[in-house]
């Protein structure tokens, strides 16, 4: 009989052999849930309220853009980003900057977005 070498499916680390069945070892079994259960809290919630969901989506193109790249409107939408529900506006330097929560964003002339954050 052959032994196979198991990897843990959290780690990817060796597994104890012994056990033969185990797919993860006891603390990235528990790791694992908990993450699988944060996730699913965090979907629900994005699920349920577009505010947080407009949020998020801020805050990722934020971090891949910054504040200096003027970004097309569609990389928003295709998100399914709720335009509709913006309405924390600031105008600063003549232009009105929308907020959700921490993250924001301006519409130019040209109809490209800008990010921002407070
Ligand atoms: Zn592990």
């Amino acid at each position: 009989m052959t032994r196979q070498n198991k990897i843990c499916g959290f780690c990817n680390k060796q597994l104890d052999q012994t056990h033969g069945n185990r797919r993860y070892h006891p603390e990235c079994a528990y790791a694992k849930k908990k993450e699988r259960s944060i996730n699913q809290y965090a979907k629900q919630n994005l699920q349920l309220d577009p505010y947080w969901r407009n949020e998020k989506i801020l805050r990722e193109l934020y971090h891949s853009f910054g504040e200096m790249v003027e970004i097309d409107p569609s990389l928003l939408g295709n998100q399914q980003f709720d335009f509709t529900i913006c309405k924390t506006k600031r105008r600063v330097n003549g232009y009105w900057q929308m907020f959700m929560h921490n993250y924001g964003f301006t519409i130019k002339e040209n109809q490209k977005i800008i990010l921002c954050k407070q």
